[in-house]
């Protein structure tokens, strides 16, 4: 047994790690090292037990997760078994299932994905062209959360007293899916349920499956649910790690009640509960407590602080929203430039309910001067000149994507009209075919489109033109690089900078960078392991996906699939500060979190429907600090303009932590934090070293110092830092020795 690979667990973690139970939930709060384990199990699965890497799924809740997980997994078992896994989303795995076993229930070889935008464009043209009344984005997200409960459309409820809204809602919803047929696009939820339909279908697809495991199935859907009892028919091995506390996507159909039914469906589920948090310090942790324990429904956990009680929260009250804004920012930079290169500004994330609130906050970053990321906004892919350049490549990739092929045909502009668009559209819907087949058939003169002028036939054609040069020159490369040499071959053919010199005058420069960097992804994204084909299934035919094809939907796949994850951190050339809502904020961590405009309305959001899923998101938001949590809220948005109730959710006690004036952390706390956290430097020995040298010198009793290995695992408590709630958590002076 490799037991360095369980070296650095506590007990509860081991016994899940290397638990014989076939069937396994680990439940968990906040920080107790859920992640850690079930990456352990993973590792120990195939290391110890000897599972083959090919027939273990594991699946993580984004896909910065897994390409985390994938990290971590190349230094446990070494990068050529890690590279076998199946690991990635539930999305990303369906993909995998569809591309390879598709065409067994009648999917189109070559298919693409429908991202959000697209669904919502094709909505919007479908609610225009047929004059109905319903709002385009309400019925996206109608048919999305029809689809997440796994409803095909025949099954829509019958509510009478709504006709028009609901024959309207059918109709639309009809429309889509016929529109996405001519396109041969299937959207994320159709990812999940085809994929439930195969294996239902097809269960000799996964008949070599020998393990599944499930990160933050707190948060998984009535259809995740099915792919789980789908993926797992063979072997009935599942673990699957969760914490009830922080389930967050209720809004988006998830299923805390997930957890039960796993129970109910496999009775010979083991559960393991761990309770030590390694993350935090112990006086946020009783706050985040506080904060969850007001729902009485639940049932009471324990959990117990590793660390000392380290610094108290604080509660910041500010004027307004613009000053709020200031105060953060100024506070980072204080804090930054006070401790040298040690507290750097990845060290730092500001937490928000609702991404609108980012404004305010960009801007008073950007004014002091202070690199940032912004992860659940716009994100990196969506912005116009990126999203030119991917929707080129997706109609290379796909040309029967009507929503690409209607992206770029004017862009640059090529003076094809309104009318032109609209005949060909309406063809393409009369003959059940794409835009594509129309364009192709109008050029060789097979039909006539009337309204179309010979310019814009002329145009037309180069365009086909391009794609097909594209499409031809595909082939003849060498599979790792036809994403960066096709993004190459747009550019050229476009003269897209030039392009974007003209039309972007004035941050043309920030664009040009961007684009910049979508190169260097697209290069280095297939340094990584590129994502294997499935095992081979006996009895089962796969189908042969073609090198520099795949390469490039693979690489699509994952730009569209990668929903919360900004690109630009991938390059990590410089450090920044996160902002993210807290959303996106799930399963991270950082030394130093602000909440800002923590207030009634906000959250909970005025809109919510569940105030329950409201507190849990402010509880995940909290949880995610290590050393120094600060909530704030801007006295004119608060109603209660006294110190009493800023949000329904935060206790009494938080009063005891409001600092109105100066610094809210002494330069001495902040130094102090600084100089604990040690840099992993390239060599985690290294790291080690100074840990241990920190412990000699200043004797530091062992739990306060994980030796994890890990920079984020190292906990940051200052020796100097009061302790207003010595009743919890350890107190400072005896956890540290001075
Ligand atoms: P979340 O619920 O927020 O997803 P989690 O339960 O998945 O949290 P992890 O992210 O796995 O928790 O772990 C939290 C932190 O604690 C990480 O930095 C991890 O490296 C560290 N950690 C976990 N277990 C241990 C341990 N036994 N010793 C030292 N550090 C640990
Ligand atoms: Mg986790």
């Amino acid at each position: 047994m490799d037991t360095q690979l369980l070296s650095g667990l506590n007990t509860a973690q081991r016994a899940a790690v290397t638990s014989k139970a076939t069937v396994l939930q680990v439940l968990a709060p906040p920080g107790s090292g859920k992640t850690k384990t079930l990456t352990c199990r993973v590792a120990n699965l195939i290391a110890n037990e000897g599972l083959n890497p090919q027939n273990v799924i594991c699946c993580t809740f984004t896909i910065k997760a897994s390409r985390e997980m994938r990290e971590r997994l190349r230094d446990l078992i070494g990068c050529e078994l890690e590279a076998k896994l199946v690991l990635g989303t539930f999305h990303s795995i369906c993909r995998r299932y569809l591309v390879a076993y598709g065409h067994l229930i009648g999917i189109p070889k070559g298919f693409g994905i429908a991202d959000s935008s697209d669904s919502l464009s094709i909505i919007k043209r479908i609610v225009k062209r047929l004059k109905l009344s319903i709002e385009p984005k309400a019925a996206r997200g109608k048919i999305s959360s029809h689809k997440a409960k796994g409803k095909k459309l025949e099954a829509l409820p019958k509510t009478p007293q709504k006709q028009v809204e609901r024959q309207e809602f059918i109709t639309v919803f009809h429309e889509y899916e016929a529109a996405l047929a001519t396109s041969k696009l299937l959207d994320y939820d159709d990812l999940l349920l085809r994929c439930v339909d195969l294996l239902r279908a097809f269960p000799g697809c996964v008949s070599n499956v020998e393990a599944l495991l499930i990160d933050e199935f707190q948060d998984t859907n009535v259809v995740q649910f099915e792919l789980m009892k789908q993926l797992a028919t063979a072997a009935r091995r599942v673990t699957v790690v969760g914490d009830p506390d922080q389930s967050i996507y209720g809004f988006r159909a998830a299923e805390i009640e997930n957890l039960r039914r796993m129970k109910a469906f496999y009775p010979e589920t083991v559960v393991i509960n761990l309770e030590e948090n390694y993350r935090s310090s112990s006086s946020l942790l009783k706050l985040a407590q506080d904060v969850i324990e007001q729902d009485t429904d639940r049932p009471q956990k324990r959990l117990k602080a590793t660390h000392c009680n380290g610094t108290p929260p604080v509660l910041r009250r500010l004027p307004n929203p613009n000053e709020e804004a200031l105060w953060i920012a100024s506070e980072i930079k204080r804090m930054a430039t006070m401790t040298g290169d040690l507290l750097l500004y990845w060290d730092f994330a500001i937490l928000l309910r609702s991404a609108y609130l980012s404004l305010l906050i960009e801007r008073a970053l950007s004014n002091s001067g202070i690199p940032y990321r912004m992860v659940g906004g716009q994100r990196f892919f969506d912005r116009v000149e990126i999203r030119i350049i991917i929707d080129y490549l997706r109609t290379i990739s796909h040309p029967d994507n009507n929503q690409a092929l209607v992206s770029i045909i004017n862009v640059p502009s090529r003076k094809i009209g309104e009318t032109t668009l609209a005949e060909f559209m309406k063809i393409g819907e009369q003959r059940k075919i794409s835009l594509w087949a129309v364009v192709q058939r109008v050029l060789v003169g097979d039909i006539k489109a009337e309204k179309t002028s010979k310019h814009a036939e002329q145009e037309i054609g180069r365009l086909v033109a391009l794609i097909k040069n594209a499409r031809q020159k595909m082939e003849s490369m060498m599979p790792a690089t036809v994403p960066s040499k096709l993004i190459d071959l747009v550019i050229k053919s476009l003269d897209l900078e030039d392009y974007i010199k003209k039309k972007y005058k004035d941050d043309h420069e920030d664009r040009l960078e961007n684009i910049k960097e979508l190169i260097t992804h697209a290069s280095e994204v297939l340094l990584q392991p590129s994502e294997e084909t499935l095992a081979q299934v006996d009895g089962v035919e796969q189908q042969v996906s073609d090198g520099g094809q795949e390469v490039l939907a693979q690489f699509l796949a994952n730009i569209v699939l990668s929903t919360d994850t900004d690109k630009s951190e991938e390059g990590n050339d410089q450090p920044r500060v996160t902002i993210s809502t807290i959303h996106s904020a799930k399963g991270l961590e950082w030394p130093v979190v602000f909440i800002p405009a923590v207030y009634e309305g906000s959250i909970p959001h005025s809109r919510a429907e569940d105030n329950d899923e409201e507190r849990r998101l402010l509880y995940v938001a909290m949880t995610r600090a290590q050393a120094l949590l600060t909530l704030s809220f801007p006295l004119t948005q608060s109603r209660d303009q006294g110190d009493s109730m800023l949000t329904q959710f935060l206790p009494p006690q938080i009063h005891h932590h409001l600092a109105e004036t100066g610094p809210m952390f002494s330069d001495k706390v902040v130094r102090d934090i600084a100089s604990i956290l040690r840099r992993a430097t390239p060599s985690q020995e290294a790291l080690v070293k100074g840990l241990q040298s920190l412990k000699a010198n200043e004797s530091q009793s062992d739990d306060v110092w994980p030796t994890d290995g890990s920079r984020r695992a190292v906990a940051m408590f200052p020796s100097g830092a009061q302790t207003t709630t010595p009743e919890f958590g350890r107190p400072l002076a005896e956890a540290v020795a001075m």
